[in-house]
C-alpha cells in the first residue's frame, strides 16, 4: 500500500531511541535497532541509555582484529546474530570500519586497524556473519571519522586519492562484497560537508559506484537537516521521534523543493527492511557456549611482544606474585556506546590462582583510577620479590567514545611500579590492558616479557591465564604500529586540527606505510607478534592470474610446540608513477602448523587491491609492471620476496592544450604528432632550433601546450593546437 507524504516523512525518522516509526495502516511494524559492534546493548526497559541486557562482550575490535583471522570474525558475527534474535533486534550497529589515524584515537578499541585490507577482510566476514542469522549490520561511520575531538562538526580534509585508498577502502570491499543491510552515516564533516548531507559520498559513490541496496541510517544525532539529507540520500534519522523534521520533509516535497520521488524512495527502503528483519526466526544462544568463543577470541587476540630467555610460558609449580588492580578488576571494554553488560566476568587473578600449581600472592599496586602511593608500592615490592615471577598488569585508565586521548605514555605511577617491581625480581612479565596502543619505551627494555593484552572482553582475564601457562600459543599480531613517541606518528603535525578543519596532511601515509616512508624506528612494528614456537619461511613464489596474483610460500614450524604463524603479503612496485608507500598490506593469513610440519601456505592478492586511484581519470588503475611480493612475519620482518608481471590497466590520459610538451612526448600518440608538427616547423622562427634540440625539448617539457603556443616565435600556432589534440586523440 502507498504510504501518504506524512507516513513517508514519519517513517524515515524513528519511533524512539531504539525502535523505527510503525505505520499501522500499512502494517509496517516498528523493528529495534541496537549498539553494537562487539555485544548486543539492548536497553533494559527503564532503564538508563547505556545500561544494557546482559549479552556477550566478545572483544572489542582492537583485539579481535589482532587474531588476523577472518574465520573467527565470522564466528563472532554468527554468535551476534544469534544474541540479537534472542533480543529481538533486527539490526545491529556495526562493525566499525574507520581507520586508525591516530593512536590518540578515543574510539580506536571500537576500529580494527591503521590498514584498510585488514579492516575490510575482517568487516566482511564479520557482516556475513550476522547477517547469515538474518540479522542487518550497521556499517560504519561513512566516513573519514577517525577522531572523536569536535566528532559532530568536525571536517575531515583529505585529498582524492587518500580518500579513496585509505579512508573508503574498507567501506567498499564489506558494501561491494557483504552487501550489509545499513550505512550508518557519520557525524562529521567531510571536506567541508556533512556526511548526512553529501550526495557524493552517500549516493554517487556508495550506490552509483558500488551498488549498496540497502539503507543508509543516520548516527544517532547527525541530521543537521532533514530535507538536505534525504536530497543527498540519507534514509532514516535516528533516534526520533522528528515531527519537525517530518514536517519540513513535507513541507518541502509540497512546494517543489525535495523532489517527491526522493522521499517516497527513502521510506520504501525503511519498508523493505522492516520487512526483511520480520523474516528472521526467534531464537536463543548458549551464554556458555558465547563465553567459551569469546574466550578464544580473546587468547587469539592477545600478541607476545617480547620473550626474552623463554619466561613464558610459565610452569605450573612456580611461585606467583600477581600485582595491578586490573589484574583484579579487569579493563574490558571501553566507554560509550559499544558498553555490554556481560552475562560474567573473568578476572586474571582469579584465572592465574586456578591455573597455577604453586601460590600466588597478589597486590593492587595502584587503585582502580590508575593513583599508587608508596604504601602500594612497597607492598607489590615485597610481593614480587617473594615471588619466582612477577606478573604486572598495566595500562591505559580511561577510553571513550566522545573524547580522544591527550597521550599514549602509560600514568606514572604504573611506569615507577613496572620499574621497582622488575628491579625486586627480574623475572617479570608486563600485561597491558588498553584499548590503543601505549608507549613501551623505555619501561620495556627493563622487562624480559610483554604481552599486549588489549581490551578483551568478557573472557579477557581466563584468555590470558590460558596465554600465560601456554594453554594457548600467542598467535595475536598488531593490527597497528606501536611508535616509539607520540611525535613520531605521521598523524602527529595535524591532530586533532582547529577552526572545525583537521587537514589529514600525511595523506597516504597512515600508520606504519608513513613510518616505512620515513624509515623510522618504531617500537613494535605493524603486524608484529611472537609465539611459543618458531617459524621458518621457504622460497615464495607469486603467479598472475587473471583476478590478481597467486602467493605460495612453504611455511615450517621450526620449534617444539604446535602454533600459529600470520603470514603477510606486501606488494609494492619499484618505480611506480605514482606515490606509493614502501610496502603495502594485501593478503594475509592465519595458518596453524603443528610442530615440525610445513604447511604449504597459498594467499591470493586480489586485483582490485593492486590499484591506485587515479586522480586524473577518476578511477582505480592497476599500474603495469614487476610487483615486488615480499612475504613475511610483521611489516618489518620479511622472509621471503618474489616480483612478479602484473599487466597494467588501460590508463591513457587524453591530450589536451593543458597537456604539458613532455606530457606528449610520454605518449606514442601525442610524441608522433607533436614531432611531426615540431619537424614541419624546423627553420621556422627563433625556436625552432630549440624543438629539434633534445636536450632543449627537455627544458621545454613542462610547458603545457598552449603556453608553448603563445610564445612568439613559437614552433606552433595556437590554430594548430585543436588540429593537434583531435590527431592525438583520434
Ligand atoms: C555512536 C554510534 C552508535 C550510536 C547509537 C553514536 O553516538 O557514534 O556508533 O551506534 O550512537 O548508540
Amino acid at each position: 500500500m502507498d504510504l501518504s507524504t506524512s507516513e513517508q516523512a514519519a517513517i524515515t525518522s524513528g519511533g524512539d531511541f531504539w525502535h523505527t516509526s510503525p505505520v499501522e495502516s500499512a502494517d509496517i511494524p516498528a523493528v529495534t535497532v541496537t549498539d553494537g559492534p562487539h555485544g548486543v546493548r539492548m536497553q533494559a526497559t527503564g532503564g538508563d541509555l547505556l545500561a544494557g541486557v546482559p549479552a556477550t562482550c566478545f572483544p572489542p575490535a582492537v583485539a579481535s582484529a589482532s587474531t588476523w583471522d577472518p574465520e573467527l570474525l565470522r564466528r563472532m558475527g554468527e554468535a551476534l546474530g544469534d544474541e540479537c534474535r534472542a533480543q529481538d533486534v533486527a539490526v545491529l550497529l556495526g562493525p566499525g570500519v574507520n581507520l586508525k589515524r591516530t593512536p590518540l584515537g578515543g574510539r580506536n578499541f571500537e576500529y580494527f586497524s591503521e590498514d584498510p585490507i585488514l579492516t575490510g577482510v575482517l568487516a566482511t566476514e564479520w557482516v556475513r556473519g550476522l547477517q547469515s542469522r538474518g540479522v542487518g549490520a550497521s556499517l560504519k561511520h561513512f566516513a573519514v571519522n577517525s577522531q572523536e575531538t569536535e566528532r559532530m562538526r568536525i571536517s575531515a580534509d583529505v585529498d582524492d586519492r587518500t580518500l579513496r585508498e585509505m579512508y573508503l577502502r574498507a567501506f567498499q570491499r564489506v558494501v561491494t562484497r557483504a552487501q550489509p543491510w545499513t550505512v550508518m552515516c557519520a557525524y562529521n564533516r567531510i571536506n567541508g560537508v556533512y556526511a548526512s548531507e553529501h550526495h557524493w559520498l552517500l549516493t554517487e559513490v556508495l550506490r552509483g559506484e558500488w551498488g549498496f541496496e540497502g539503507l543508509v541510517v543516520s548516527d544517532w544525532g547527525a541530521v543537521v537537516d532533514r530535507v538536505r539529507a534525504v536530497a543527498a540520500g540519507l534514509d532514516l534519522t535516528m533516534p526520533g521521534p522528528d515531527a519537525d523534521g517530518d514536517a519540513a520533509l513535507v513541507a518541502a516535497v509540497e512546494s517543489g523543493d525535495l523532489d517527491p520521488a526522493l522521499l517516497r524512495r527513502s521510506a520504501e527502503r525503511v519498508r523493505e527492511m522492516v520487512l526483511k528483519a520480520g523474516k528472521r526466526p526467534a531464537g536463543g544462544y548458549d551464554a556458555e557456549a558465547h563465553h567459551a568463543l569469546a574466550r578464544e577470541i580473546a587468547g587469539r587476540a592477545i600478541v607476545l611482544l617480547k620473550n626474552d630467555g623463554d619466561l613464558l610460558p610459565l610452569g605450573s609449580s612456580s611461585t606467583l606474585a600477581v600485582i595491578g588492580e586490573f589484574a583484579r578488576t579487569p579493563r574490558y571494554q571501553g566507554g560509550g556506546s559499544s558498553q555490554i553488560t556481560p552475562t560474567r566476568l573473568d578476572d586474571a587473578l582469579t584465572e592465574i590462582t586456578a591455573a597455577a600449581g604453586g601460590e600466588v600472592r597478589f597486590a593492587a599496586g595502584y587503585t582502580v583510577q590508575g593513583d599508587a602511593d608508596e604504601g602500594l608500592l612497597a607492598e607489590a615490592v615485597a610481593v614480587a620479590k617473594a615471588a619466582d615471577v612477577a606478573i604486572v598488569f598495566v595500562g591505559s585508565v580511561h577510553e571513550t567514545e566522545g573524547a580522544d586521548r591527550t597521550s599514549i605514555d602509560l600514568p606514572d605511577t604504573q611506569v615507577t611500579l613496572i620499574e621497582r617491581v622488575v628491579a625486586a625480581n627480574p623475572r617479570t612479565v608486563v600485561v597491558l590492558s588498553n584499548g590503543a596502543v601505549l608507549a613501551t619505551r623505555p619501561w620495556d627494555g627493563k622487562v624480559p616479557a610483554l604481552v599486549e593484552g588489549w581490551l578483551l572482553g568478557q573472557a579477557g582475564g581466563s584468555a590470558i591465564a590460558d596465554v600465560l601457562f601456554g594453554r594457548v600459543n600467542p598467535s595475536g599480531r598488531l593490527a597497528e604500529t606501536i611508535p616509539v613517541k607520540l611525535a613520531d606518528h605521521p598523524s602527529y603535525l595535524d591532530f586533532p586540527g582547529e577552526h572545525g578543519h583537521v587537514r589529514y596532511g600525511e595523506g597516504l601515509h597512515v600508520g606504519y606505510r608513513g613510518f616505512d616512508a620515513r624509515g623510522q624506528e618504531v617500537a613494535y612494528p605493524f603486524g608484529f607478534g611472537l609465539s611459543y614456537t618458531t617459524f621458518g619461511y621457504g622460497a615464495a613464489r607469486a603467479t598472475a592470474t587473471a583476478t590478481g596474483v597467486e602467493v605460495r610460500v612453504p611455511v615450517t614450524n621450526t620449534g617444539v610446540r604446535d602454533g600459529r604463524e600470520v603470514v603477510q603479503v606486501y606488494v609494492s612496485l619499484p618505480g611506480s608513477r605514482v606515490r606509493r608507500a614502501p610496502r603495502e598490506l594485501k593478503a594475509f593469513a592465519s595458518v596453524p602448523v603443528a610442530a615440525g610440519d610445513t604447511a604449504d601456505v597459498v594467499l591470493t592478492v586480489d586485483r582490485d587491491d593492486l590499484a591506485y586511484w587515479d586522480i586524473r581519470l577518476g578511477r582505480w588503475i592497476v599500474e603495469g609492471g614487476e610487483y615486488l611480493i615480499e612475504v613475511g612475519a610483521s611489516s618489518r620482518d620479511v622472509r621471503a620476496s618474489v616480483t612478479v608481471h602484473v599487466a597494467g590497466d588501460p590508463d591513457r590520459v587524453p591530450l589536451t592544450i593543458e597537456s604539458s610538451v613532455g606530457e606528449w612526448f610520454a605518449d606514442p600518440r601525442g610524441a608522433e604528432v607533436l614531432g611531426a608538427a615540431f619537424a614541419e616547423a624546423a627553420g621556422d622562427g627563433p625556436m625552432s632550433a630549440m624543438t629539434a634540440n633534445p636536450e632543449m625539448l627537455m627544458m621545454l617539457a613542462s610547458l603545457p601546450l598552449a603556453r608553448l603556443a603563445a610564445f612568439p616565435g613559437s614552433p606552433l600556432s595556437a590554430g594548430d593546437l585543436e588540429k593537434l589534440v583531435a590527431a592525438a586523440n583520434y
